[in-house]
């Protein structure tokens, strides 16, 4: 096939930009993520930049993206509303800083650094401190009027406080918070309805309705950031602010709602200080974010700098790196882990998502492979946020190739062909095989061996690999009658190494109680065949540090916990009560002497002292399965 040409190509990109517009601004339904749209883009910037006389006016690299739903009433604006410019990296910083110096003629010009939320662009009207229209940005100009649905925000003013301008345009952003958004797709999936793909996009799609009541359901949020240009110089009579974090202030005497997260800073160096601060906050905050905002402080400069039709020249989004990206379905394995779950996982194409190589995701399991309707072969979208796994959330059924395959789900295990079971009402399908799978007598020993259970330093996958499928040890018990003459037989194992290793396996005979309890967490070890089996072999060959008092005998005998977030199913109460009958103790703040910290959705500032301090965080299945140890005394 032919390379198109390069008007061709042009013409194709703005097609498709428009397209996927429409479905983002204008059905709050985008069909392929961020960072594929912003690649598009990108690239029709880049082809007009070689061929000026491609560029139009009404090209999307010329305009505000974004549209007027034809069935609520237009709202005109007499200040346009404008996008910003992007900066991808520190490279791009540095040259949006140059710029702004090269301009300026200063040497370090102050910047307000703010969050740049996730949410959609909203300008709120009032006079003489009331509250009178608010308007989406449309296409900068012309938007949308949704002054009664702003109405039901509960952080909106609808009077102002202080001594507030005969007439005032509030710019700022409308988000919904992560919690919120979890509870409103849970409801639309109860009730067969659409799901919203992001927080970005439920906000907006709630906003927009031609029923404000639907809106008042939705418990949307909102943040100042600005107001109207022209209106800076109308605030300024009796000296009102002069520069961004200032206004910012002013902003907040009136009564609206101001982001706490800001500063002001001077050179790249504070600029990226204060980017790499937030994006190590950015998954304790309630909302999502997708990087931050650097404005040139001074309106006094800000003037000086002006703007482009499309984005001012003194502010730019340093944009965090995208957390979902477009691949290839490669093939679909079926993992098996230490209690028998099967996962789905998918075997992608490599990807960088979240400034990383991912070549496999979880598909979670049956249902949802089923529910997304994932095919090998297709292509996908994968999302990684944070610590946690990455997920495919989507498939672009557009994209999807003749030769697809529909995945079957097996029937026995993919390891020991054991029968699969499923409960009636589990998501999770397991293998039966209990210890006799070697996939799950691997996970048995990885757990058996992990820092937190026996600590056998050494003890990695690939050596559990290689003892299993060596037939050298097949139960826990078994690690202990490893000697000098059969560990050498092993690749790359050394007499140094063995004996390394089996000096570990030694000390890890003398282990206190809680230890052993908690390297039982083996499911089927709390089972009456297993139980004879395994438990008794083992306390021959451990030498147990006899508990001082009865109180050791409890898993979480002596440790201090801290809460924080929503727990996945347990209430603050049920979690504490939980940890103080195995022995442990909860405290409301996060200290060295903090041994674990449970964290939930929308965890805080705890959360991020934890990482500050080292303090190992877990979730609520780790809580449980530590307390479950317990149960297998
Ligand atoms: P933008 O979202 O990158 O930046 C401009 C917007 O940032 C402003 O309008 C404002 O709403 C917001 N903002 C947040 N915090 C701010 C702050 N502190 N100060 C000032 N503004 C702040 O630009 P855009 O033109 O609104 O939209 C482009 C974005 O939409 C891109 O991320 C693009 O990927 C996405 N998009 C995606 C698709 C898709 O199909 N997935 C389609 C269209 C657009």
């Amino acid at each position: 096939m032919r390379a198109p040409s390069v008007p061709d190509r042009a013409r194709a990109l703005r097609e498709q930009i428009e397209r996927l517009d429409y479905a983002y601004y204008v059905l709050d339904a985008p069909e392929v993520p961020d960072a594929e749209y912003d690649r598009l883009l990108r690239e029709l910037q880049q082809l007009e930049e070689l061929h000026p006389e491609l560029r139009s006016a009404d090209s999307p690299t010329q305009r505000v993206a974004g549209a007027v739903r034809a069935d609520l009433q237009p709202a005109t604006h007499a200040v346009p509303m404008l996008s910003l410019n992007n900066a991808l990296d520190d490279a791009e910083t540095e040259a949006f800083d140059a710029r702004v110096r090269a301009i300026l003629g200063a040497s370090l010009p102050k910047y307000c650094c703010e969050l740049k939320f996730d949410g959609l662009a909203i300008s709120l009207r009032f006079r003489d401190g009331v509250f009178e229209r608010a308007a989406t940005r449309g296409d900068g100009a012309v938007g949308e009027d949704v002054t009664d649905n702003v109405r039901t925000i509960r952080s909106v003013p609808l009077r102002l406080r202080h001594r507030a301008p005969e007439l005032l345009e509030v710019r700022g952003e409308v988000l919904m918070f992560r919690r919120d958004f979890e509870r409103l797709n849970a409801h639309q999936r109860e009730q067969g309805n659409k799901e919203f793909a992001n927080p970005r996009n439920a906000a907006a799609g709630s906003l927009r309705q031609l029923d404000a009541a639907v809106t008042a359901q939705r418990r949307l949020h909102f943040f100042a950031y600005g107001i109207a240009a022209a209106d800076t110089a109308s605030i300024d009579g009796d000296g009102g602010p002069a520069s961004q974090w200032l206004l910012l202030d002013w902003l907040q005497q009136l009564g609206l709602p101001v982001c706490e997260h800001r500063a002001v800073v001077q050179g790249i160096g504070g600029l990226r200080g204060f980017y790499e601060r937030i994006a190590q906050q950015r998954d304790g905050l309630p909302y999502e974010i997708d990087g931050v905002v650097f404005k040139v402080d001074s309106f006094a400069e800000q003037q000086r700098l002006g703007s482009l039709a499309r984005a001012p020249r003194w502010a730019v989004a340093r944009k965090f790196p995208p957390r979902e990206a477009l691949t290839r379905l490669l093939d679909i394995e079926v993992q098996v882990g230490r209690t028998g779950a099967l996962t789905p996982v998918a075997r992608l194409a490599p990807v960088v998502v979240g400034g990383v190589v991912v070549s496999s995701a979880t598909l979670h399991n049956e249902d949802e492979i089923r529910r997304k309707d994932i095919r090998i072969g297709d292509t996908v979208a994968v999302r990684r946020a944070g610590d946690v796994i990455p997920e495919v959330i989507a498939v672009l059924p557009e994209r999807r190739p003749h030769d697809a395959r529909e995945f079957v789900f097996p029937c026995n295990c993919p390891v020991c062909g054991s029968a699969v079971v499923r409960g009636e009402d589990e998501a999770v399908a397991r293998c039966s095989g209990g210890l006799i799978c070697p996939a799950q007598r691997k996970q048995a020993l990885l757990h058996f061996a992990g820092r937190r259970a026996l600590d056998i330093d050494g003890l990695g996958e690939k050596l559990v690999d290689q003892l299993v499928d060596s037939g050298l040890v097949t139960h826990p018990a078994g690690l202990f009658e490893l000697n000098q003459q059969v560990l050498p037989e092993l690749d790359r194992m050394g007499e140094k190494s063995a004996a390394k290793l089996l000096g570990a396996i030694e000390r890890a005979r003398s282990t206190s109680l809680e230890r052993f309890i908690y390297a039982l967490g083996i499911r089927h070890v709390g089972e009456a065949t297993a139980r004879d089996r395994e438990i008794d072999s083992l306390l021959r060959k451990l030498h147990l540090a006899a508990p001082a008092m009865a109180e050791r005998s409890k898993a979480l005998a002596g440790m201090s916990f801290v809460l924080t977030g929503t727990l996945a199913t347990l209430t603050r109460e049920q979690a504490t009560a939980m940890i103080e009958a195995a022995g442990g103790s909860v405290s409301s703040a996060v200290s060295r002497k903090t041994r674990y910290v449970v964290a939930g959705a929308e965890s805080g500032s705890k959360l991020a002292k934890a990482r500050e301090l080292g303090v190992p965080v877990l979730d609520e299945d780790e809580l449980r399965s530590m307390v479950e140890g317990r149960r297998a005394d």
